[in-house]
């Protein structure tokens, strides 16, 4: 007899996960030219040229693949908070951050760290599908709230959720699968409500800021959450940022000035041993040290969603047009998205439904590829378009 729940998770993989693992074996079965893979988040762009020279530098170092502390190489957290600090005036220091298996672990480290008994995690539809995945293994109820049509902040929504149980609100912004970057007034509005309902309630609401994006946004001030929320605790990764997905690094920030911060980090901490996520890869550590105001080439992803966007809109989609991240979230031209997805796997083109990101009757295309195949997928989305009577 095992676990119920886990073996159902076992078995039924993630809707992105089932697409990719399709476009594997349409790629082997038809030819990689014939098949528009959009499915995963996985960046087409290189890392740095520096990412390399710092494994080499550091891979023959004495002791670098032995144990570091269990929250991380104190150096790595120092470079890490030195840079919050110059960057954003973050009052960040070493002590409160915890390093971690990339931006999944921190956000499994976190709920485990802040979930007591019938404790609630507010999430923004469309938000990133593990975040109930991670949630409920932490024993805590995820709540949902409806999408907006502009992608933004469901204010209204947000005011009636919030109830004693609320723990905590989770956010992404440059946001998977939307795309939206929130604006800083938006953010402060945000802010506002959660500093009176904590008032209202008489405990803390964290609000966890999930910040793989952060650097990938095109013209649009990204604001540094904890400056305009002092209760927050940053789950970031550098996946993204410097093409690092396999590598697994990251790492959680609570922000010092936090209500209970010591007891957070603490929790932290004892989640992060609970969990058997101590001591993150060592040298990948040092590494990520070392680049801290490095990032990989994100012009490329604009000019991906530049086209992607307007030879959509042109044929008569509606997008909602990313202002970070590189994903296009889609209006479905039916409701059920599902059956779009599957109706445009004839053409070769693979899009993820949003039902699993908690928008029915959406899709989102993953433009972290190579812009040609952007270009050579254009004729098979117009067949598409033309198959609903788009053009
Ligand atoms: N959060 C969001 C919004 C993501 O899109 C992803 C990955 O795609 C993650 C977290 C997990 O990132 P990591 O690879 O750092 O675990």
């Amino acid at each position: 007899m095992v676990n119920k729940d886990m073996q159902n998770l076992g078995e039924n993989r993630s809707a992105i996960r089932e697409l990719f693992e399709f476009g594997r074996l349409r790629k082997a079965e038809l030819g990689e030219d014939s098949v528009f893979d959009f499915s995963l988040g996985n960046p087409s762009v290189a890392p740095p040229v520096a990412v390399g020279d710092s494994i080499k530098r550091h891979a023959d170092e004495r002791g670098i693949h032995n144990y570091t502390s269990a929250p991380g190489d104190y150096g790595v957290r120092t470079q890490i908070a030195r840079y919050l600090r110059d960057t954003f005036g973050a009052v960040q220091t070493p002590e409160y951050i915890y390093m971690t298996c990339g931006a999944a672990a921190a956000l499994t480290i976190v709920f485990r760290a802040l979930a007591c008994e019938a404790d609630e995690f507010i999430l923004m539809a469309p938000y990133f599908p593990e975040y109930t995945v991670f949630a409920k293994a932490a024993g805590a109820r995820p709540v949902v709230l409806a999408m907006q049509e502009d992608c933004g902040i469901n204010m209204p929504a947000l005011a009636a959720a919030v109830n004693e149980h609320t723990k905590g609100v989770v956010i992404n912004s440059p946001n998977n699968p939307s795309g939206a970057v929130y604006s800083r007034a938006a953010l402060q509005s945000l802010a506002a409500l959660l500093r009176q309902k904590a008032a209202q309630y008489g405990h803390p609401i964290y609000l966890i800021a999930d910040e793989p994006y952060r650097e990938i946004a095109y013209d649009v001030e990204v604001p540094y959450i904890p400056e305009l929320y002092a209760d927050t605790i940053v789950c970031y990764s550098y996946s993204k940022s410097l093409s690092l997905p396999g590598e697994r690094i990251g790492y959680v920030a609570v922000n010092p000035v936090a209500t209970d911060a010591a007891d957070v980090y603490a929790a932290v901490c004892g989640a992060g041993r609970a969990l058997g996520y101590v001591c993150a890869p060592s040298l990948l550590q040092r590494v990520v040290g070392d680049m801290q105001g490095v990032t990989s080439d994100v012009e490329v992803y604009r000019r991906n969603r530049d086209l992607l966007y307007n030879a959509l809109c042109e044929m008569g989609f509606r997008c909602i047009r990313p202002d970070g991240a590189f994903y296009l979230f889609v209006k479905a031209p039916i409701e059920d998205s599902e059956a779009v997805s599957e109706h445009a796997k004839q053409y070769g083109l693979l899009l993820v439904p949003g039902d699993s990101f908690g928008a029915k009757g959406w899709l989102r295309i993953a433009y972290c590829v190579d812009t040609d195949m952007i270009r050579r997928s254009l004729p098979q989305f117009a067949k598409l378009a033309a198959d609903y009577r788009l053009i």
